[in-house]
């Protein structure tokens, strides 16, 4: 990694960088990240039972898709500018931070003013137009491992981002292209430990594209924790059968919240925690007026 100046970890004792959602919630510091919502937002209420099943958990952050890369132009393609609305809502609603994909350049302005992290996904770890202008971005980027991109190209498309005047990027696992049909793709947990070593950005893991089946999500983020993740993002939907897209990998709401109950061992033992089940799940209708 010679030529990662801004994002490598010059010596073992440099910290992990904390990285802001908001002013309350963090990834990279002793409590971890736990991300959960759908593939693709479909509609207001899908989003709004999520929030709500979900609030207990914690989970900290939500993520849903509304400018979605499928493999088909086909294939339902989200529900753009308007998913982007029922994500704005539903984050100043339930005051929760709201992760969703850019997939394009012309996007970044309505993105950034109503979510509260912008991802980058796998298809687009190297479109380094993009990668330029989110540098110029001032909120979080979720920057996923390409599909079957080296450490190397992965760090230095953070890199870029960093160069370009954004260094509030979170690194992100989600498995990579392997010859075994089995899983979606292969999850590289020593990535995971290697970019903890190498970089000093947070790094999560996505343990739903990385097997594409939900019976494996629960082992393999036990597995992301404990081998020092700073968080996880996992897709679960109110009717995971019915999801539009990833239905496969989607978890119930239910087995959501268990799985935050599952990582709390694990959390611990590697000295780090994940905040406690809140009593509170309003949703906060003096912020924006319910209907
Ligand atoms: C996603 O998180 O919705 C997604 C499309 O993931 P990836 O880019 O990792 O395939
Ligand atoms: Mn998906």
């Amino acid at each position: 990694m010679q030529n990662a100046k801004l994002i490598a970890k010059t010596d073992a004792t440099v910290p992990t960088t904390v990285i802001h959602l908001t002013p309350e919630v963090t990834v990279g510091g002793p409590e971890l990240l736990i991300v959960g919502g759908p593939c693709a937002v479909e509609s207001l209420e899908q989003m709004e039972t999520v929030a709500k099943a979900l609030a207990a958990a914690p989970v900290q952050a939500l993520r849903g898709g509304v400018f979605k890369p499928r493999t088909s132009p086909y294939s339902f393609q989200g529900l753009g500018e308007n998913g982007l609305a029922i994500l704005d809502r539903v984050r100043r609603l339930y005051r929760v931070p709201v992760i969703t994909e850019v997939m394009a350049m012309h996007q970044i302005d309505a993105i950034a003013t109503h979510a509260d992290v912008l991802q980058v996904g796998s298809r687009n770890m190297q479109n380094f137009d993009l990668l330029k202008a989110l540098g110029q971005v001032d909120k979080p980027v979720v920057l996923k491992r390409g599909l079957a991109a080296t450490l190397e190209e992965f760090v230095m498309a953070a890199e870029y981002i960093a160069a370009h005047g954004n260094t509030q990027v979170i690194l992100c696992e989600r498995g990579i292209r392997s010859f075994d049909p089995y899983t979606r793709n292969v999850l590289d947990l020593g990535a995971v430990v290697a970019l903890k070593q190498i970089t000093h950005l947070p790094v999560i893991v996505d343990p739903s594209h990385a097997t594409g089946k939900r019976e494996l999500v629960l082992g393999l983020a036990q597995a992301a924790i404990a081998a020092g993740a700073d968080g996880v993002m996992v897709e679960c939907h109110p009717v995971p059968e019915a999801s539009v897209s990833d239905a496969r990998q989607a978890l119930s709401l239910e087995a959501m919240v268990a799985l935050v109950d599952h990582l709390r061992p694990i959390a611990a033992a590697v000295g780090r925690h994940i905040p406690q089940p809140m009593p509170q799940v309003q949703p906060c209708l003096g912020v924006v007026s319910a209907r």
